[in-house]
This record gives structure tokens, C-alpha cells and sequence, in this order.
């Protein structure tokens, strides 16, 4: 299964990705953990990258789809794989399909999780991270702001999801990332899903369209 998996920052797309992770047995791809990683062991990627997270743009589509392009050609990614946060611009999606077609794949499926603009913020200013295993969860429904209840870690902010760089990472979704959405209508692979309900229901949904492929 190649599955791409779109949504604006705060759509939920983090916490299906790890539902669909379990379920299907595919690597996840996110660009933006490979970013993250990258910028904490300072390699010559992560400066790269850097200044441009912490500003809450994108970085250049070179780098991004050099990055994408060596990982799709390791060993995991051969049955299937989940993109997520990869293609955000449409020349990505054109190179993307271009690095798949040299393979004798395609993209297959592309979700794309929908959520009202005044939900995502809210979201994401609320959102804390397990710096140990990695579980989202929205301060709102915890009662412990410290600790996470599945391991014990540390619960942390991401430091791109203070006010003002959170709004830009929006902004920045809407203007260059929205149009991908045509992009792939164009080729009947997108299937949209309203993220503004409860994770397991929105992940019953996701669910049934990837049973159908
Ligand atoms: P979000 O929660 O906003 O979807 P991600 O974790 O996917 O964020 O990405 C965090 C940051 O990493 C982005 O704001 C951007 O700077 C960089 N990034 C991630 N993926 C890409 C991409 N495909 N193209 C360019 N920059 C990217
Ligand atoms: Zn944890």
C-alpha cells in the first residue's frame, strides 16, 4: 500500500498515522520527525533545516525531496509505505510521482484529514508530546501535564507550536499544500476524512477506504 497522508498541522494526522502504523504494518515517513532528528544530532541536514522550522516555513524542495527520495529506496519501503508531511508543494508531488514511476509504482491512496480552522489552533497551542515514546496529547484532557500516562516520560511543547510560528505553519498549509489537494483529485486517489470527531472514529473511517484498495 502507498499511502500519503495530508492534513494541516493540528488535523489529528500524527495520531492516525501511528493507528495505521499498527494496523498495516507500513513505515512511516514523516519528513518533519526526519527534520526534527536530524536538527537534535546537529548533522549537516538539521542546520540546514533549522532556521526554516523555527520559522515555521517550509525548507526547500530540494533538500526535502533529496531526503524522500534516498528513503523510498530502502529495503522497508518496498511492500508500501506512509508518507506523512511529504508532498507538501506540488512540485514535490511531481517529483514524488516521478521517483515512484522509476520504481514501477504510484501513489494509490491519499487521506486527507479536514478539521475547521479554529479547532487547528486550538490544537495545537494545546498539544504536548512524550519526549520518550512519542504519544500526542491535547493538555485539555489531562489531568497530569508532566508525565505520560503510557510510559512515564516527559511530557514537552514541540517549539514550533507557540503562537505566532504555529499560525505561520498554517498559513503556510493553506497557501502551498491546499493546492495538492486538486493535485490528486485530478488522479482519483483522494479521500477525504473529517477529523473534527473523537481519533477511533476517525480512524474507523480511514479504516474502511484503505480495506477497499
Ligand atoms: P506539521 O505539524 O506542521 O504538519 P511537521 O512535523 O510535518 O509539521 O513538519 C515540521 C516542519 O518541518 C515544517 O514546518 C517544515 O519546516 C519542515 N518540513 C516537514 N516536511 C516538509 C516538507 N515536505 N517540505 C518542506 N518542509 C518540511
Ligand atoms: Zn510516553
Amino acid at each position: 500500500m502507498n499511502l500519503v497522508i495530508m492534513g494541516p498541522p493540528g488535523a489529528g494526522k500524527g495520531t492516525q498515522a501511528d493507528f495505521i502504523k499498527a494496523a498495516y504494518k507500513i513505515p512511516h515517513i514523516s519528513t518533519g520527525d526526519m527534520f526534527r532528528e536530524a536538527v537534535k544530532n546537529a548533522t549537516e541536514l538539521g542546520l540546514e533545516a533549522k532556521g526554516y522550522m523555527e520559522a515555521g516555513k517550509l525548507v526547500p524542495d530540494e533538500v526535502t525531496i533529496g531526503i524522500i527520495k534516498e528513503r523510498l529506496g530502502q529495503d522497508d519501503c518496498q511492500e508500501g509505505f506512509m508518507l506523512d508531511g511529504f508532498p507538501r508543494t506540488t512540485p514535490q508531488a511531481e517529483a514524488l510521482d516521478q521517483v515512484l514511476a522509476g520504481m514501477g509504482r504510484k501513489i494509490e491512496v491519499v487521506l486527507n484529514i479536514f478539521v475547521p480552522r479554529e479547532v487547528l489552533l486550538e490544537r495545537i497551542l494545546n498539544r504536548v508530546t512524550c519526549n520518550n515514546c512519542k504519544t500526542i496529547y491535547n493538555l485539555r484532557f489531562l489531568d497530569d501535564h508532566e508525565t505520560c500516562a503510557k510510559c512515564g516520560g516527559e511530557l514537552g511543547y514541540r517549539s514550533d507550536d507557540r503562537g505566532e510560528i504555529a499560525k505561520t505553519r498554517l498559513e503556510v498549509y493553506l497557501e502551498q499544500t491546499m493546492p495538492l489537494l486538486q493535485y490528486y483529485q485530478e488522479r482519483q486517489v483522494l479521500n477525504s476524512v473529517d477529523g473534527n470527531r473523537e481519533a477511533p472514529e476517525v480512524f474507523e473511517e480511514i479504516r474502511e477506504i484503505l480495506e477497499k484498495i
